[in-house]
């Protein structure tokens, strides 16, 4: 549905945007994750047509964003960093206006009534935007963006300065997007992307450093995988059969529970699976497994990696 090749953006002698390419799909949440100055804002702008290449394409269901770009620019829907803002309409009157704007030929009434609605903002379709909270103001910067049904969402930050409920009611309106359209939502804060998004793009000075679906995302830098046991039965005992098992490289115990359950950290080669083979060692070695977890590089050391180009000479793992 969204596809970005090559694209730089130079502003003077200042490389914003390096080299992207990465495509979003309808029914997928796509999370734009980077620091702040990576680039998000400048490439968000270029999908949306807001703001020119210096090179590359962006095409939106196959109509190019410059050389198509009336029907380009229909198909997107998009919350900026700073949305212009109408304090003075009401949130209705600004629907409305939205819809006029973008020349929507959908029934009015029940389409700007569905959009509040999903947004959770019927209840205040007549007041004035001015007197809003930041969460429900940025609730209408989302609504607008709904307006004409549009299969692309774009949102850049949209949970920056909210509290933490508003976060969590903006989160699940954005996953709940995803169902229907081709989300792409950026942010700065990992925990929240992961929380959200189906797939990551990192982006990096400008580039991206990896682009990759969540659940895959903190294994693939990591060369050892790491599992999580808590195992009833003596330590020794333990410990010697998890390390026959083949494929393990590392065991270490960590907490103890009780006098005879501890938690395990087991390390071993990528591309093996050892559950099965662990679970009948420890089977066989009458220690029952009362916990099993599959854990790779935490997400917070593989984000440190991909962007921060002296991390892994800090003892960060390759
Ligand atoms: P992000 O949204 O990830 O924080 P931006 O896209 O806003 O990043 O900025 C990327 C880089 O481009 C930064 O170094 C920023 O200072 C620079 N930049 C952004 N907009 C402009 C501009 N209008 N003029 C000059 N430099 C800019
Ligand atoms: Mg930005």
């Amino acid at each position: 549905m969204v596809e970005v090749k090559n694209l730089v953006k130079s502003y003077g002698n200042i490389d914003a945007v390096k080299n992207i390419s990465f495509t979003a799909n309808v029914g997928e949440v796509l999370g734009f994750l980077g620091p702040n100055g990576a680039g998000k804002s400048t490439t968000m702008n270029i999908i949306a047509g807001y703001l020119s290449a210096t090179s590359g394409t962006v095409t939106i269901d196959g109509y190019d964003i410059v050389d198509d770009a009336i029907e380009a620019k229909k198909r997107i829907g998009y919350l900026p960093e700073l949305p212009p803002v109408y304090q003075d309409m009401t949130v209705k009157k600004y629907l409305n206006f939205m819809y006029e704007l973008k020349k929507v030929t959908l029934p009015r009434e029940e389409h700007l009534a569905e959009i509040m609605k999903l947004c959770g903002i019927d209840a205040i379709a007549d007041r004035v935007i001015r007197n809003l909270s930041k969460g429900y103001r940025q609730r209408v910067g989302v609504a607008q963006a709904l307006v004409g049904n549009p299969p692309v969402i774009i949102l850049d930050e949209p949970t920056v300065g909210l509290d933490p409920k508003q976060i969590i009611e903006m989160r699940a309106l954005i996953k709940n997007l995803g169902k229907k359209h081709a989300v792409i939502f950026s942010s700065h804060v990992l925990s929240e992307v992961s929380a959200v998004c189906d797939r990551i793009v990192v982006i990096s000075q400008g580039q991206i450093a990896a682009d990759e679906a969540t659940d895959k995302i903190a294994y693939m830098k990591s060369n050892e995988m790491r599992l999580l046991l808590t195992v009833e039965g003596n330590s020794a005992s333990v410990i010697s059969a998890i390390s026959a098992v083949d494929g393990v490289t590392k065991v270490r115990r960590g907490d103890r529970q009780s006098d005879e359950i501890c938690d395990y950290s087991v390390e071993y080669k990528k591309d093996t699976d050892i559950r099965r083979g662990v679970f009948r060692a420890l089977a066989k070695a009458g220690c029952p497994i009362l916990q099993m977890r599959d854990a790779g590089m935490s997400l917070e050391e593989m984000f440190l990696t991909l962007t921060t180009p002296t991390y892994q000479d800090k003892g960060g793992k390759n």
